[in-house]
């Protein structure tokens, strides 16, 4: 596939310790960006321009109605070159939620294509070092300038690249979660399912509370009775009840999250029951009480596996196998990154 680049005439280094890698904070020297126009018969080629401003005119209608969907993938470096997890997913998630926002499809197959030949660019970017990676930012916006609401017939998608470290500050190590029941981020017949930047913006309310009272996350209630158990922060929630991996079923409110789909894949070839069902937070404290609930792990691209060590509801801590990374989520966690970072081998075909 060619793509035009133009080249950045100011090209900056990688980051070169990667042990000292953050999240999200540091960009490589390229985006790779496309633009739409219903009149003009929709996507323009992807280009290659260096990383900056997007010129977005104060009237953008997403600065002001928030058409705005994006999704977050990794790429990997292995002995055997660079590898990336489920990319296909990704940009099918990404049309998912453009429908969901009124907003135009891509083509699956091309962005996966052009994807690849921006990583040919950049791939000095993606970091050495085992547990780090190229954090891949896909973000599709209305540019359309307008007011007055209504759906816009013009969008730009650009992708960014970040080479990224842990997620969190503990690493792969129990994290403190505390039940929301005031807010909620996602209701039924929402945009929860949608990956949109609305979700995020009314999820940060809860995040700053939780953090200032030393929680790192937040754990999501349902919207109509604040009983059933939906995500945690940016991430898929599951439990180990009586050996089994027990995850809340997809509903409508919840992120189809692509983690939460390989775990449960993962699950059936390690021979480990798991389920989708409705679980309530009663059951949940009730189990963890009774010592019928032994594990706990959220599920994400960005942390990929983080195991709960406890989680506070009404101002009660309940804490889960003695604040240990428990034995089924340390399963599947080597699982898992031993197909991104190509030590085991890639039996589900996920590695593009
Ligand atoms: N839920 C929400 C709200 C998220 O933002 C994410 C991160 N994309 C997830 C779950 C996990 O999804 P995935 O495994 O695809 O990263």
């Amino acid at each position: 596939m060619e793509i035009k680049l133009t080249e950045n005439q100011n090209p900056r280094h990688p980051p070169e310790d990667d042990s000292k890698l953050g999240f999200g904070n540091v960009f490589s020297n390229h985006m790779l960006i496309m633009e739409y126009d219903k009149d003009k018969g929709g996507w323009d080629p992807a280009e290659i321009k260096p990383y900056g401003q997007l010129g977005l005119e104060p009237a953008a209608a997403c600065l002001h109605y928030g058409q705005i969907v994006w999704e977050g993938m990794k790429c990997y470096r292995a002995k055997d070159g660079l590898r990336l997890f489920r990319p296909k997913e990704n940009f099918q998630r990404l049309n998912r939620s453009a429908e969901r926002m009124c907003m135009p499809s891509v083509d699956v197959e091309y962005m996966v294509g052009a994807l690849k030949e921006f990583l040919k660019i950049e791939k000095e970017w993606v970091p050495k070092l085992k547990g780090t990676s190229l954090y891949i930012r896909p973000c599709m916006v209305a540019h359309e300038t307008f007011l007055g609401l209504h759906k816009a017939d013009k969008y730009l998608l650009f992708i960014i690249l970040s080479p990224s470290g842990p997620y969190f500050k503990e690493g792969f190590n129990p994290i403190k979660i505390m039940v929301e029941d005031k807010y909620v981020r996602a209701a039924m017949g929402g945009t929860g399912e949608a990956k949109t930047a609305g979700n995020y913006a009314a999820s940060l309310k809860s995040a700053v509370e939780a953090k200032k009272k030393g929680f790192s996350q937040t754990l999501w209630l349902d919207s109509i009775e604040m009983k059933y158990v939906e995500e945690v922060g940016a991430m898929n929630i599951a439990f180990v009840i009586d050996n089994e991996v027990v995850t809340p079923e997809l509903d409508g409110t919840i992120l189809h999250g692509i983690t939460r789909k390989s775990v449960l894949e993962i699950c059936k070839k390690l021979g480990i029951k798991a389920s989708e069902r409705r679980i309530s937070i009663e059951e949940v404290i009730e189990r963890i009480e009774n010592k019928s609930l032994t594990e706990a792990f959220g599920m994400g691209t960005a942390a990929i596996i983080a195991p709960v060590g406890s989680i506070s509801y009404r101002d009660q801590e309940h804490i889960i196998n003695e604040f240990k990374v428990g034995l089924i989520a340390k399963q599947i966690y080597d699982e898992l990154i031993g197909i991104q970072y190509g030590e085991k081998e890639d039996i589900f075909n996920w590695i593009e």
